[in-house]
């Protein structure tokens, strides 16, 4: 058959041996415990304007530290290129994220050129970005008019001081607050917000959040602190488990589980039962959810990550700059998809302290 493409010639420019594969064009792959790939996330910059401590804690992320030349960061084009190749494959949501992705000069142009992937391969693409909020104000209507359907901004307390303190910054909360009511007035369909909750830090926040986003139309999002990386100091006392969250959360109001929007959803659902809307809770920790994962992650200079919790990614940039054709790219990524075995999060207890994990402010949350 013309359309297998087999991928033993590029498996050495990948940089890593690839499991024997053959990409069929247009039909679905499946990895070693037969989850589809179904979403991609980008990380576009290892740059932040914040230093949250469980992600890019100072003492490592200070002036000293060097973040990735221009040169080696994927451009645009390289991007979608990519993008385009995965959506072939199955990928039907994209996430953009970093590091800080408003950071990224013109990145409106970049969500544009996503956009365009619609119409070139006629079908459904979700595109969302997370982000600290910071620059929504300003972006958030190129950001629409470029394509955007939704929108997750991170806010760890409503408390400004705290709110400083966590996140490690000068700025204030008002503006993450405004730019989250700029993207509701920009028409983004979908805004969540992610609050990482940290023992005997923000847990007392967790009211406070939900009063404030209720009847808001936004849905609030706890996520329990993770192991991601090794520079955050991570313990397992420092976890507040999402048990925990909806305990403190029904001390206050009444709430009844809803059933996933799809299958591989990472939040469990729960809403208010006066119709105030909706939370997720995010129990990577506690609960974990691999055996849903339909996730790959892709750094700002072309890594492809099979799990949050790899330690080495497959060299997609070597590809991109060399002469292979896109279909070959294909059943490259095809083969790295169909190797996949990873559940870092089932297998926590036998696997921590046993790789030298990447941080997410790179590998993309
Ligand atoms: N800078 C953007 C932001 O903060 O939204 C995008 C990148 S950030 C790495 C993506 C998400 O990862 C954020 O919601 C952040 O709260 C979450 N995150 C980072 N480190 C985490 C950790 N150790 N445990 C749980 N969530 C974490
Ligand atoms: Fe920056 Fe986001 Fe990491 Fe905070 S969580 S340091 S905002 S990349
Ligand atoms: Fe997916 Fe890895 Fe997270 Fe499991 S630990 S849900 S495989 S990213």
């Amino acid at each position: 058959m013309t359309n297998i493409i087999p991928i033993s010639d590029i498996r050495k420019v990948a940089g890593k041996t690839l499991p024997k594969a053959q990409y069929i064009p247009g039909r679905p792959v499946v990895d070693q415990l037969g989850r589809a790939l179904r979403d991609l996330r980008i990380s576009i910059t290892d740059k932040c304007n914040f230093r949250c401590s469980y992600c890019m804690p100072r003492e490592q992320f200070g002036s000293d530290h060097v973040f990735l030349p221009q040169s080696q960061i994927l451009s645009f084009e390289e991007i979608t290129r990519m993008a385009r190749l995965f959506a072939q494959l199955g990928v039907n949501k994209l996430r953009i994220t970093g590091g800080e992705p408003l950071l990224r000069k013109e990145m409106t142009s970049l969500i544009a050129m996503l956009a365009q992937i619609r119409d070139l391969e006629d079908k459904p693409l979700d595109i969302a970005l997370t982000t600290n909020g910071t620059l929504l104000q300003r972006l958030a209507v190129p950001l629409r008019e470029a394509g955007l359907e939704r929108i997750t901004v991170s806010l760890d307390a409503l408390d400004p001081d705290l709110f400083q303190q966590m996140s490690d910054t000068k700025i204030h909360i008002d503006q993450v607050l405004a730019g989250i009511e700029a993207a509701r007035e920009a028409g983004i369909d979908t805004i969540k917000v992610n609050m990482v909750v940290k023992k005997g830090v923000n847990e007392h926040q967790v009211v406070p959040m939900a009063e404030y986003f209720r009847h808001s139309g936004h849905i609030l999002r706890f996520i329990e602190f993770m192991d991601v990386g090794v520079t955050n100091h991570w313990d397992m006392t420092d976890v507040v488990s999402g048990a925990q969250i909806l305990q403190l959360l029904q001390s206050k109001f009444e709430l009844e589980p809803v059933h996933a929007n799809y299958p591989g959803e990472v939040a469990k659902r729960w809403r208010y039962k006066d119709g105030g809307g909706e939370v997720g809770l995010i129990t990577s920790v506690t609960h974990a959810f691999c055996g849903d994962c339909t996730r790959l992650r892709m750094s700002p200079e072309g890594k492809l990550f099979t799990c949050l919790f790899a330690d080495q990614g497959y060299d997609l940039r070597a590809l991109l700059r060399s002469s292979v054709s896109d279909h070959e790219i294909a059943g490259a990524l095809a083969g790295i998809w169909t190797g996949r075995a990873d559940r870092y999060s089932e297998l926590r207890d036998q696997l921590i302290g046993t790789r030298e994990k990447i941080e997410m402010s790179y590998i993309g949350g």
